[in-house]
C-alpha cells in the first residue's frame, strides 16, 4: 500500500510500485499532452504505425536478402505499393473519422483525474494477462458469428480478410463495426478491471503489438507463439491459417477456444 505525502509532489511507494513510480511520475509531467482529446488517437496510431514499420522494412528487403524468406509463413509473398497504401490510408482515415471524435466525446464528458500513485508491477501484469485472455473470448465470439453468419461476413467482416497473405499494415484494414467492436471490448475490459491508467497504455500496447504480429507473415524464433509453452498461444501462424482457409483458429490470440469448439488447425500439422 502507498501513503501520499503532505508534499504534492512527493508519494511513497511500497516496493511493487517502486518499478512504475517513475515511469509513471515522468508522464504525470506531461498531463496537458496525456489528458488532451489528442492523446489517445496519436497514442494509438503511433504505437500501431511504429510496429508495423519493421515489419514492412523486412518486406521491402526480402527480395534482396534471400535469408529473409526462411521466416516467412508464405516466402513467395510481399506486398505491393498498390496493397500497402489502401491500408495505410484506411487507418489515418479511420482514425480521423472515428478515433478522434470518440476520445472527444470521453474527454468533453470530463474524465476522472488519474491518481499520483502507480501500480503494482505484479498488478499490472496480471490485469494486462487478464485483459488479453477476456478480449481474446470477446473476439473469438464476434469473429466465430462474423463467419457463420453470411450476411455478417459479407456486409461486415469481409473487408479485413480482402488481404491474403496478410501483411502487418493489413492489420487494421476492417470495416467499422469491426474497428468499433474491437475498441468496445477493449474498453471494456479496462473498465470491468478498474484498470489503473497506466495498466490501460500497457495493454493497448501488448494489444496492438500482439495483432500486428498475428498478421506480419513473419515467424521468428522470438514470436510470441514459440515462447509460450504448451501450445496455449497460437499468433501469428494460426491467423496466417485463419486468413487463407477462413474456417479455422477463430481466436486471435490463444488457442484453448478452438481447441474447446474443434476450430483449432496447426498451422504445422502437429
Ligand atoms: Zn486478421
Ligand atoms: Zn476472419
Amino acid at each position: 500500500m502507498s501513503v501520499l505525502n503532505t508534499s504534492e509532489s512527493h508519494v511513497v511507494c511500497s516496493s511493487g510500485q517502486l518499478f512504475l513510480q517513475p515511469v509513471w511520475d515522468r508522464l504525470r509531467t506531461r498531463e496537458a499532452f496525456t489528458q488532451s482529446p489528442f492523446f489517445p488517437a496519436i497514442f494509438s496510431i503511433t504505437v500501431y504505425l511504429g510496429f508495423c514499420l519493421p515489419f514492412a522494412m523486412l518486406d521491402v528487403l526480402c527480395p534482396w536478402v534471400p535469408a529473409l524468406r526462411c521466416y516467412k509463413i508464405q516466402p513467395d509473398f510481399s506486398p505491393t505499393a498498390r496493397q500497402l497504401l489502401p491500408c495505410l490510408g484506411q487507418t489515418l482515415y479511420q482514425h480521423l473519422v472515428y478515433v478522434f471524435p470518440a476520445t472527444l466525446l470521453h474527454w468533453a464528458s470530463g474524465a476522472a483525474l488519474p491518481p499520483r500513485e502507480a501500480p503494482e508491477l505484479l498488478q499490472l501484469v496480471y490485469q494486462v494477462v487478464l485483459c488479453l485472455l477476456l478480449f481474446d473470448a470477446e473476439f473469438f465470439v464476434w469473429h466465430l458469428l462474423h463467419h457463420k453468419v453470411p450476411w455478417l461476413y459479407r456486409n461486415v467482416h469481409k473487408v479485413h480478410h480482402k488481404n491474403s497473405p496478410s501483411f502487418a499494415l493489413a492489420t487494421q484494414y476492417m470495416s467499422f463495426w469491426e474497428l468499433f467492436s474491437l475498441g468496445f471490448f477493449d474498453m471494456m475490459n479496462i473498465t470491468l478491471l478498474q484498470c489503473h491508467p497506466l495498466t490501460a497504455m500497457a495493454f493497448h500496447v501488448v494489444n496492438i503489438w500482439l495483432s500486428v504480429e498475428d498478421h506480419s507473415g513473419y515467424e521468428f524464433p522470438w514470436s510470441t507463439h514459440k515462447l509460450v509453452p504448451f501450445g496455449w498461444y497460437g499468433g501469428v501462424a494460426h491467423h496466417d491459417l485463419h486468413h487463407s482457409q477462413f474456417n479455422c483458429n477463430f481466436a486471435p490470440y490463444f488457442t484453448h477456444w478452438d481447441r474447446i469448439l474443434g476450430t483449432l488447425k496447426s498451422a504445422h500439422g502437429k
